[in-house]
């Protein structure tokens, strides 16, 4: 009997080295990735189809390449309608997504392991789960995120996206927005704010431009955020999200308290960069 217990406890410490042991290697792994530089081949297809790339301080590029080699690793891409998933369709997509956290210490798209890639608008009769609201959807579509998976996108909607950088539309940070945003465990607007972060300026601030927006739509006037942004407050911070990246210097002289709460969110200044 006595035996018996100390095998047990041989196999229970054998199994705890195992696992500790697999933990060590794959955060080496993950160091080692975020600490490298893109590939020369990776980096020509970022530098040809992100414009953006080149926007961003020194500093900054070299913490998106680190975080590209991470996804590129970790994402698994799978093509839809006869797409072929190629690096200029992986690289393109991991670029874009990856200027969100970019400045976000430990920041990561958490429950997202694979991306499905249409050729271009799709039809989806999926039931998707927004929040804790499941909805029917049938109309063609340029981007899905699912709350705890994967993230749908249309290559051609991902790669103008990326190339019209400054039309304050990219459907790839639209849908990556609403994956930060999920990691609550609700798509409601309101993500994970740092501890520093005060939770009822950005509920205050994010109400008012939100209410603005709803306001103007319903009156027939224009806003500096495009309509679709006062569907739900999940879709505000998706649409906010993208004219902050693509728009900076106009959403901060139309809503500077807007473009404050982002830029303490994201951790960065897009104003500045342009
Ligand atoms: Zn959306």
């Amino acid at each position: 009997m006595a035996s018996m217990n100390i095998l047990i406890i041989i196999l229970i410490a054998a199994g705890g080295l195992y696992l500790g042991g697999r933990w060590a290697y794959q955060r080496r792994q993950r160091e080692a990735l975020l600490a490298a530089p893109l590939s020369a081949a990776h980096k020509a297809i970022v530098v040809k189809n992100v414009p953006l790339f080149e926007k961003l301080p020194d500093a900054l590029q070299t913490k998106l390449e680190g975080l590209m080699n991470r996804f590129l690793s970790e994402v698994t891409f799978f093509g839809q309608q006869g797409v072929k998933i190629t690096d200029d369709i992986r690289v393109t997509i991991a670029a874009q997504a990856c200027v969100l956290i970019v400045n976000k210490e430990n920041r990561w798209f958490k429950s997202l392991k694979t991306i499905h890639v249409y050729p271009a608008a799709f039809k989806s009769k999926l039931v998707g789960v927004e929040g804790h609201v499941h909805s029917e959807r049938d109309q063609a579509r340029s981007g899905e995120s699912w709350a705890k998976g994967p993230v749908i996108l249309a290559w051609d909607h991902a790669a103008y996206g990326a190339f019209a950088a400054h039309d304050g539309q990219n459907v790839v940070m639209h849908e990556f927005a609403h994956q930060l945003d999920e990691q609550t465990g609700k798509t409601d607007g309101s993500p994970l704010l740092d501890k520093d972060h005060s939770a009822s300026r950005w509920a205050r601030v994010f109400q008012v431009a939100y209410q603005r927006l709803r306001d103007d739509v319903a009156a027939g006037r224009g806003n500096v955020l495009n309509g679709y942004g006062a569907t739900n407050p999940a879709e505000f911070f998706a649409v906010a999200t993208e004219m902050f990246f693509e728009r900076p210097d106009e959403l901060r002289a139309h809503e500077p308290d807007l473009y404050g709460e982002l830029s303490q969110y994201y951790r960065l200044d897009p104003a500045a960069w342009y």
